[in-house]
């Protein structure tokens, strides 16, 4: 009864080291390839057979180890990259523990062929579930080579948690392209079963390394960020909406260079495309933040996916302003635009009361008289020749005419463009709404003649009730009214003759169903989306050159993607090239 207590031997320590560190195929490769890094190799070579069960090998020309290294470096805690406690702050190199070797020998058949400049011949040392099987002394190049033979051969849980190798595979190739992106200066061959799946020579730029890593149609989307805020930086690329994939695995996040997953950087980079991205989609990107290395922790987890932020806050507003100004040239919340102002002489009113039947005041009626209605078909207006020198993206395109559902027709010297106007207009009124949210000037409101009384249930009017400084925010006057009522005494310009009623009913299902009450920077937004759909025109019929030139003009100014606030596009183009190649002219 005495000896129950038992000191478990050196190899079941390694095993159940293993099990932490090594879950699958993918993190044997990462930890090789890490090293490879650390040992300043400027060329990896990673080969995998059958998902990396039967095979992973690792081949660099970096630093290489001597004879006694190679042994050292496979027994657990040995490692040459933390010399004392102190170093635990602030490290650069990617690995510390001094495990993986060690680990993931105890768990395959591993060989190490490794030689350093001291040596004049390189050490083969071979391993099977911890135990030396052969060590040899062989002529070789400096650099390092390991393979890695039936991995979890001992470790039968883990193996039967394993997916298809296609699965496995694929795990492999992502994290590769991530190294990839982070180490540009390294170049990097993988192949599966024999097969090259990615080439990436040596080259001195992220850029460059995207150039070989993506297809040129996610090249074409992408545009730079780069931001600083005293000693943090953001920078990289990212899709411009309306490109986007329908997963988040296409957001590639970097800390001080190490890739990461980490739930307040996606939080912040779904953040800045929020009022860009349709439901179910999610943006390209690939960002890289640099910290000094005493405001983040990239130590939690041990496979070093996640980090600490020591101000997380601030890291969020640096993602949220640099993705806007690379997306729209000024930080999120943009500080009062140096144009002209939007409200309240702008084709928002004077197209809303178009729509609804009203007359332009005297002197634009006059000015630009009114044409005959068709009843249906497209109507040409006219063409304008698009003038190429005229700077504007949008203010240089020619006009060409409109067609029902509130398409316009557009052209450059060479694509035919389609415009979608409503959601032009819903882009245009939701920058303005965000714009006067954020410097508090509140856009100019119409007094009604009758103001008029809403009733509501009990719970619709606390929602109401709890939100009217947003309303008052965005031009309207309110007030309550008795228990559940509310009335209106003025509209905001923008609105134009909307009905009222049906966009208040719509906003107060926002209030209620959003879920986002806990964020109310969110909750705004979705509420000023609503407004800017439901002021938003719904058919362009009636519109005039002129006002057509207006609307251009003022997409010019807000400078946003080409996407309504709900995500979708707010242009099509058809390439006069492709439309010559239909009509089987060359
Ligand atoms: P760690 O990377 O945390 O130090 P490892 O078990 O991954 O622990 O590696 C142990 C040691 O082996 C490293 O510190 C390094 O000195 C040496 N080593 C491992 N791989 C390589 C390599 N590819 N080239 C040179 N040295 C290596
Ligand atoms: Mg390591």
């Amino acid at each position: 009864m005495s000896d129950r207590i038992k000191i478990l031997s050196e190899s079941v320590i390694n095993r159940i080291a293993a099990g932490e560190v090594i879950e699958r195929p993918v993190s044997v490769v990462k930890e090789l390839v890490e090293n490879s890094i650390d040992a300043q190799a400027s060329s990896v070579n990673v080969e995998i057979e059958n998902g990396g069960r039967k095979l992973i090998r690792v081949r660099d020309n970096g630093t290489g180890m001597s004879h006694d290294d190679a042994f050292l470096a496979l027994e657990r805690h040995a490692t040459s990259k933390l010399k004392s406690e102190t170093d635990l702050v602030g490290i650069a190199t990617m690995g510390f523990r001094g495990e993986a070797l060690a680990s993931i020998a105890s768990i395959s058949r591993l060989k190490l062929l490794t030689r350093d400049e001291s040596d004049t011949a390189g050490t083969e040392v071979l391993i099977e579930g911890g135990v030396l099987r052969k060590s040899e002394r062989m002529g070789m190049g400096i650099g390092t080579a390991v393979e890695v033979r039936n991995l979890f051969f001992n470790v039968p849980v883990r193996r039967k948690f394993l997916k298809g190798p296609g699965v496995e595979a694929a795990h492999i190739q992502e994290l590769l392209i991530k190294l990839a992106l982070a180490f540009p200066t390294v170049g990097f061959t993988y192949s599966e079963d024999g097969r090259t799946k990615i080439d990436a020579p040596a080259v001195r730029s992220t850029f460059e390394r995207i150039h070989t890593l993506y297809s040129k149609d996610v090249r074409e989307n992408l545009v730079a960020v780069d931001h600083h805020v005293g000693d943090a930086r953001l920078h990289g690329y990212v899709a411009r909406p309306p490109y986007a994939r329908s997963n988040m695995r296409s957001v590639l996040t970097f800390v001080n260079g190490r890739s990461v997953r980490d739930r307040l950087v996606n939080a912040a980079v779904n953040r800045a495309f929020s009022n860009l991205m349709e439901r179910g989609r999610y943006p390209l990107a690939m960002l890289f933040i640099e910290l000094p290395s005493d405001l983040v922790d990239v130590n939690v987890h041990p496979q070093k996916a996640e980090v600490r932020f020591v101000s997380p806050v601030q890291v969020s507003q640096l993602i949220l302003d640099g993705i806007h100004q690379a997306l729209m040239g000024a930080p999120f919340n943009p500080p009062p635009a140096p144009v002209e102002p939007f409200f309240p002489r702008s084709p928002v009113t004077s197209l809303a009361s178009h729509i609804r039947g009203e007359r332009e005041p005297e002197d634009i009626a006059t000015e630009f008289p009114q044409r005959e209605q068709p009843q249906v078909g497209p109507t040409p207006i006219q063409i304008t020749p698009p003038l190429s020198e005229a700077g504007g993206k949008f203010s240089s395109l020619g006009i060409v005419g409109r067609l029902p559902n509130s398409f316009l027709v557009l052209h450059t010297d060479d694509e035919l463009v389609i415009l979608d106007h409503h959601a032009a207009h819903e882009r245009l009124i939701f920058d303005e709404l965000m714009r006067t949210e954020s410097n508090a000037s509140r856009p100019a409101c119409q007094d009604l003649l009758i103001p008029k009384i809403l009733q509501y249930s009990a719970v619709e009017a606390r929602a109401l009730a709890a939100h009217l400084d947003l309303l008052q925010d965005a031009g309207f006057r309110i007030e309550e009214f008795g228990e559940r009522e509310f009335v209106i005494k003025g509209v905001p310009e923008w609105l134009g003759n909307s009905d009222v009623e049906e966009l208040f009913s719509q906003l107060v299902d926002v209030m209620l169903n959003t879920g986002l009450r806990g964020d109310p920077a969110r909750f705004k937004e979705e509420v000023l989306k609503s407004m800017a759909c439901q002021a938003s025109v719904k058919e362009t019929m009636t519109m005039q050159v002129e006002e057509i030139r207006m609307l251009l003009n003022d997409l010019d100014r807000t400078g946003s993607p080409d996407v309504c606030p709900h995500g979708r596009p707010l242009v099509v183009r058809f390439p006069f090239s492709e439309i010559r190649r239909k009509m089987g002219r060359r």
